[in-house]
């Protein structure tokens, strides 16, 4: 039972990262159950997900009286305890639960937990290190590797495609990029097109070959 879009998600392990997970979750309108071994972790959530319970995901006994396999989704994001995260790995796997997503700490936690069959794993801190890499050697806003060698990045609208037309500035035959939308100060963000204006203070969001954009996002 494959779902494009999840409208229920289980998390398991409510730490800086699952708790995040499961808020951002909420916020946008999905279905959350909280799980964690930490009574304190539990209460402090109580209201905050549509269900929150203190129960230890090794077991399988629990999982099935929470009746996880119902979930779309099951997030695994227990890190500290390695040993935690791929026993409840092996016992999702093993209730045949079909979406599950877990977030690897090291490469090799990262490599037992494909091995054993999880669907997707995440590595937030590799992932986010080199995400700030990007960020921090030049004047790029954020950036977002969409696939290898292919980026969006949110800069400040450089000074040569102020104002004229984005369809006059030559910009995907010069610097390889397209904008993609952009913000007025202070106003919504929107798309943009061949008509786009931009003025000095605008934040344009561009897509291009990874270096192509961010050689872009370094203009002034
Ligand atoms: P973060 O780095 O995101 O804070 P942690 O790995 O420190 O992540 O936190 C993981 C959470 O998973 C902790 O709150 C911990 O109590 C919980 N956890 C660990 N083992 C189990 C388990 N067997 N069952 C349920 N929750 C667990």
């Amino acid at each position: 039972r494959r779902v494009a879009e999840a409208g229920s998600v289980a998390v398991i392990g409510l730490g800086r990262f699952g708790r995040a997970l499961a808020l951002e979750l909420m916020a946008g309108g999905t279905e959350v159950l909280g799980i964690d071994l930490d009574e304190d972790l539990v209460q402090s959530l109580n209201g905050e997900l549509t269900q929150v319970v203190r129960a230890d995901s090794t077991k399988r006994e629990a999982l099935e009286q929470l009746a996880v396999e119902e979930f779309d989704r099951v997030v695994v994001a227990i890190g500290g305890d390695v040993s935690a995260s791929i026993l409840t790995c092996s016992v999702l796997l093993a209730m045949d639960i079909p979406a599950i997503w877990a977030k690897a700490v090291t490469d090799q936690h990262g490599l037992i937990l494909e091995q054993l069959g999880v669907h997707k794993v995440i590595y937030p801190e590799k992932d986010m290190g080199r995400k700030v890499a990007h960020l921090v050697r030049g004047a790029a806003l954020d950036f977002i590797e969409i696939a290898a060698g292919y980026a969006m990045v949110k800069a400040p609208a450089p000074s040569s495609i102020q104002d004229v037309p984005l369809g006059e500035t030559g910009l995907r035959r010069s610097h390889g990029v397209t904008v993609a939308a952009f913000q007025h100060a202070g106003e919504p963000w929107d798309n943009a097109d061949n008509r786009t204006v931009l003025h000095a203070g605008d934040t344009i969001l561009v897509v291009g070959k990874t270096r192509d954009a961010e050689a872009f996002a370094q203009l002034l």
